[in-house]
């Protein structure tokens, strides 16, 4: 109660929310109403304030999401109150919890609510160990630390929801399969403002499972939970030349996808960047395996690539809780910083690397990123190759993700400080190389994840072009939010 008080004494004079906040933001509402609606743990963060400041800043600085006023719930309940008077005065709302979406749709919120989900993060394990009910605002970090380990993204700062609801990639896929694979049922608030459960018994649950954002607030979410299977973990992280890339991309191929399969206990990423300290000239290859249960990754998978000559190789051995680390993407590394910067991505799904491809794109990329004066110095490409195993045991029509048969993600991440100069030239250099890659691809459509999108792609590249999908998650959509409540994060048609 406390809480709440402080909120409505200190912004008692400016509690309506005035439109000269926000150039385009809807006629004055009084928010001292919804205020004395909230539970006493709710709380209520105006312009001006360092703790607004905090939660409506993102990771990616493009095309950002614009709120008045930031509401915190305390409890599921709240989350219904905020809905249904946010419907009551047509005011748009969008909820928070990473800050780590930066799909570009998100900036068509002009003005309104952000629903900061951080108070609705318990986690509750079920007494035979199998489930557990998780909240709406986790964070992976936090998540993988209550469960010793689970079906997380592989992001330390990431929310547990934006990723799953849109698929879930994670390093123990290749056992489990999708993040949202996991789940059993969804505590959610709809677009009129009711809560309700959603399991398999309805409808919405598929569509919940690769496009979600489009359907409404989970509040919490019961999940499959696994045993720790194997205590360790090892990884070799291996640099190359630019040179290298074909051969390095055409051995990738051999040993994991064309020739061979990765195993369930084996990920491989690699990363492209430029850091002068290695390379003074071009972007590095930094090629990083990953295996379970093992304090050295089988040689099995590294052998061949040292015979390819590499620049250096870093063994290391730890646990699942070190794998963010060392592979940049922990709480303290630059993924999880708000630097201001611009963060988009150009993802691709593929089957196969295709070396010439690759050898093309590198081009592109040492360019961008080497040529004097360059904004886009430090970005960097991503070539994710999780096992494949649990994603690819389901039918592919199982959700509404579509890209089951896919074997790789991969993007360019570009990263720059924003502008409008800039942010073409952005789309327009990372638009190309993902050209190339889709041109070397031999695939039909465009498949990208939706998790990565960058916003100009079409509904048909977020979640499939089968007429069935789109026609599936139109009914849905209209069904269950026919006014486009929830259609700020890469909306269904
Ligand atoms: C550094 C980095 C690492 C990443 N790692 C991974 C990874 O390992 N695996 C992977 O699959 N993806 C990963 N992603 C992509 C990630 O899935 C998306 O960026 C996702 O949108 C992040 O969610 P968030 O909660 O952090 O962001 P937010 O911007 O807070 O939320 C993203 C969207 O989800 C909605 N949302 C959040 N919580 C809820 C909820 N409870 N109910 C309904 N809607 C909700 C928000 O309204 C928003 O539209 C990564 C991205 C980055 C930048």
């Amino acid at each position: 109660m406390a809480q709440l008080k402080w909120v409505v004494a200190a912004l008692s004079a400016c509690f309506t929310v005035a439109a000269s906040l926000s150039p385009s933001s809807a006629p004055n509402v009084n928010y001292t109403e919804l205020a004395q609606q909230l539970s006493s743990s709710a709380s209520i963060y105006l312009p001006g304030s360092d703790a607004f400041d905090d939660v409506v800043s993102r990771w990616s600085n493009l095309s950002v999401p614009v709120a008045n006023i930031v509401v915190v719930p305390g409890t599921k309940e709240d989350v219904v109150k905020i809905v249904t008077f946010a419907n009551e005065h047509s005011v748009p709302f969008l909820a928070a919890n990473g800050f780590h979406g930066s799909v570009t749709t998100l900036g068509k919120m002009t003005h309104g609510i952000e629903i900061y989900l951080s108070q609705l993060s318990t986690v509750e394990i079920a007494q035979d160990g199998k489930t557990a009910k998780i909240g709406g605002g986790i964070r992976a970090k936090n998540l993988t630390d209550a469960l010793t380990t689970e079906v997380t993204g592989a992001c330390e700062c990431v929310g547990y929801l934006g990723p799953g609801l849109g698929g879930g990639h994670g390093w123990l896929q290749g056992h489990h399969g999708l993040v949202s694979d996991q789940y059993l049922s969804f505590n959610i608030v709809l677009a009129n403002g009711s809560l309700t459960t959603i399991d398999e018994t309805s409808d919405l649950f598929w569509g919940l499972k690769g496009a979600g954002h489009n359907f409404g607030i989970v509040t919490s979410v019961t999940s499959k939970v696994y045993d720790v299977q194997y205590p360790n973990y090892a990884i070799e992280t291996i640099f190359f030349s630019g040179d290298k890339v074909e051969e390095v991309y055409e051995l990738a191929n051999e040993l994991w996808i064309t020739n061979g399969t990765s195993p369930e206990g084996v990920n491989n990423w690699s990363y492209w960047y430029f850091d002068p300290t290695i390379d003074p000239e071009k972007p590095v290859i930094v090629m990083y395996i990953i295996q379970e249960g093992r304090d050295t990754v089988d040689p099995v998978h590294t052998a061949p690539f040292h015979q390819l000559g590499p620049i250096m190789s870093q063994p290391k051995s730890g646990t699942y809780r070190d794998l963010a680390a060392w592979t940049g993407i922990s709480l303290a590394d630059g993924p999880c910083q708000k630097t201001g910067n611009a963060n988009p991505r150009f993802p691709i799904y593929l089957k196969a690397y295709n070396p010439q491809s690759q050898k093309q794109i590198y081009e592109l990329f040492r360019e961008a990123t080497t040529s004097p004066g360059t904004p886009f110095a430090g970005s960097l490409f991503m070539f994710e190759g999780y096992a494949m195993q649990g994603v690819q045991a389901l039918a592919d029509d199982a959700s509404a993700f579509a890209y089951r048969a896919n074997n790789l993600l991969v993007a360019p991440l570009l990263v720059y400080p924003p502008g409008e100069a800039l942010n073409a030239e952005a789309r327009a250099l990372g638009n190309r190389m993902r050209q190339v890659l889709f041109e070397g691809s031999g695939q039909a459509t465009l498949n990208t994840y939706v998790n990565y999108a960058y916003g100009d792609e079409t509904p048909a590249a977020w979640y499939g072009g089968d007429a069935w999908r789109q026609e599936r998650l139109a009914a849905l959509k209209k069904k269950y939010d026919p006014t486009g409540r929830f259609s700020f994060y890469a909306p269904i048609a």
